[in-house]
């Protein structure tokens, strides 16, 4: 009998077909002593485990490319931390076995890990799948991870490690479920940059039994199990007339009446170019160059190596804009060099720009890389620093623009309540302004973007939110100066045309959702937008301010 579950729809479209569930199972080895002589072959046994692990979570990365790839390189790295290393061969030094030593040994980084406090808890998975793949090289058993499958089918997970969702093969995989993970999550920006629907935050999703057909809708969030012929019908036909629907808008962004809103993409790197430009994406409205920075989390890479990585990326958009954002580091992108060991809360600690003001010669070394990137290039440059709280932020990082005689327009992501409630003040110093409303959420509700448990706080449809988003392009439209949206708020169709009528400027998002959004924006005027915003923000929870939206835009 048809069921009907709700979670979090993090990645468009419908996925109907039998569910395989994820390789979770933590393995065990058993605890038995090994003689004194034979410690050091199983000290090489561990080190050859570790080798090989490391070499296919970067084989993968390169398979996957793009912000993938910069995720699993940072994984690669965890596996042959050499403290972790010394500890295993410290272990099997008095009697474990290789696969023992591993397992202790990263159970004993993984608790110091999550001492260190929550945010850390991103991390700590990926650890933990770094652990299971050794073992499991270890005992020679098949790998945890994407069960092997030569038809399509529909993926649940407890959670997905970044290695896991980089390899999925959008051929095979038709969507994915997990129990745990934020709309916000690494897992769900990762899916929405391959373009595979899934929904996430859906305890329970793991006892849906293998084998049982499912349908998932990555708009709604929900999951029709057992669904009737009637339904699959139903939802294939919306789904196929959405794909139609989709391939007939092209074109720049804009509203039915033709009020401009540039539809701009998200990347890692250049590797994300080619999608971006796939999807008709008028620029980059976020380049998130830190994980150019995770590669190695020891020491910021070289101005030619970041001026290399800046202008593959410029070279693409020619007569375009590009948003590059200075290094974010901090939080759930710890850096070695940068972000302090010991902060009991690093979401509210130094991250973002605070680290960069602390370490000037990083900031220059990337302000000149940028300049040295855009050198004779048709771009129009623009560049941002993360995490600005106020006027004095803001004036440091334009300062430090100017003094590297950066020719390019500086401006603030307002990620943080202070600097929406004083956009005023912080665009006397800044060119334009551009809404990161992941952390924006996570700030304003005091919900932690990694937790599936909160993921109704850091809903992008919270009125308090779209609050924030008025304020903000209020501002910039008083001062004569551009707000655009760069979290993942811009990716939701139905959200964008309430940003629009908020009066934010442009929208930047995963390239995959760029054709839904620029095929939604064009049915409704911009009065239509406006009558919805107005409408979203009267509405007391999230839930209600999108059918109120919804109610408005479908003229009920
Ligand atoms: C945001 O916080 O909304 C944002 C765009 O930045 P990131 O997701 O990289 O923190
Ligand atoms: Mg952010």
């Amino acid at each position: 009998m048809e069921t009907t579950l709700r979670g979090v729809g993090v990645s468009h479209g419908v996925a109907i077909g039998e569910v395989r569930h994820m390789g979770t199972a933590v393995l065990e080895p058993p605890a038995k002593q090994i003689p004194a002589d034979e410690a050091e072959r199983e000290q090489g046994r561990a080190r050859q485990a570790v080798e090989a692990v490391a070499a296919d979570l970067v084989a993968r990365g390169n398979l996957a490319g793009g912000e993938a790839q910069h995720v699993l390189e940072a994984q690669a790295m965890m596996a042959q931390d050499p403290e972790l290393m010394a500890d295993v061969d410290r272990r099997i030094a008095v009697g474990s076995t290789a696969e023992r030593g591993v397992y202790d040994a990263f159970a004993a980084y993984r608790a110091l890990l999550a001492n260190a406090g929550e945010y850390l808890a991103g991390r700590v998975a990926d650890l933990d799948d770094v652990r299971n793949r050794i073992v499991a090289r270890l005992l020679g058993v098949p790998m945890p991870g994407v069960p092997d499958s030569d038809e399509p089918y529909v993926l649940i997970a407890r959670d997905l490690a970044p290695a896991d969702t980089a390899l999925l093969d959008p051929t095979l995989v038709l969507g994915f479920v997990t129990e745990e993970g934020g709309p916000t999550s690494h897992s769900a920006i990762l899916a929405r940059a391959l373009g595979v629907p899934a929904v996430v935050a859906l305890p329970g999703a793991g006892e849906i039994a293998e084998g049982t057909v499912v349908a998932v809708d990555g708009s709604t969030g929900e999951i029709f199990v057992e669904p009737s012929q009637e339904k699959r019908a139903e939802m294939e036909s919306a789904s196929a007339a959405r794909k139609a629907a989709l391939s007939a808008v092209t074109g720049p962004g804009a509203t039915s009446d033709g009020h401009k809103v540039p539809l701009l993409a998200n990347v890692g790197g250049p590797g994300d170019v080619p999608a971006a430009l796939e999807a008709g994406a008028e620029g980059v409205g976020l380049f998130r160059t830190e994980f150019l920075f995770l590669d190695d989390s020891k020491q910021a890479p070289s101005e030619e190596k970041q001026v290399e990585a800046y202008r593959a990326v410029l070279e693409a958009f020619p007569e375009g804009r590009v948003v590059v954002r200075v290094l974010d580091a901090g939080a759930d992108k710890p850096l070695e060099f940068l972000t302090p060991a010991d902060e009991p809360n690093p979401a509210l600690g130094v991250r973002g720009l605070r680290s960069l003001l602390d370490h000037p010669d990083v900031l220059r070394t990337q302000l000149t890389a940028l300049s040295r990137a855009a050198e004779g290039l048709p771009v129009y440059l623009e560049v941002m620093a993360p995490m600005v709280a106020d006027r004095a932020d803001a004036k440091a990082f334009a300062d430090a623009c100017r003094e590297a005689g950066l020719q390019a327009k500086f401006g603030a992501m307002v990620e943080i309540p202070s600097a929406a409630l004083r956009a005023r003040s912080i665009l006397q110093e800044v060119e334009f302004l551009s809404l990161g409303t992941n952390d924006l959420a996570q700030y304003t509700f005091a919900a932690d973007r990694q937790v599936g448990a909160v993921s109704r706080l850091q809903d992008p449809w919270q009125p308090a939110l779209l609050d924030l988003v008025a304020l903000s392009a209020e501002a910039a439209r008083a001062e004569g100066k551009s707000c655009g949206v760069c979290g993942e708020a811009a990716s939701d169709p139905l959200l964008a045309c309430v940003l629009t009528g908020l009066g934010v400027t442009s929208l930047s998002m995963g390239a995959a959702s760029i054709p839904y959004v620029r095929a939604t924006l064009a049915k409704h005027t911009l009065a239509q937008c406006e009558r919805a915003a107005s409408a979203a923000r009267a509405a007391d929870s999230a839930d209600e301010a999108r059918l109120a939206a919804q109610a408005v835009l479908s003229g009920e």
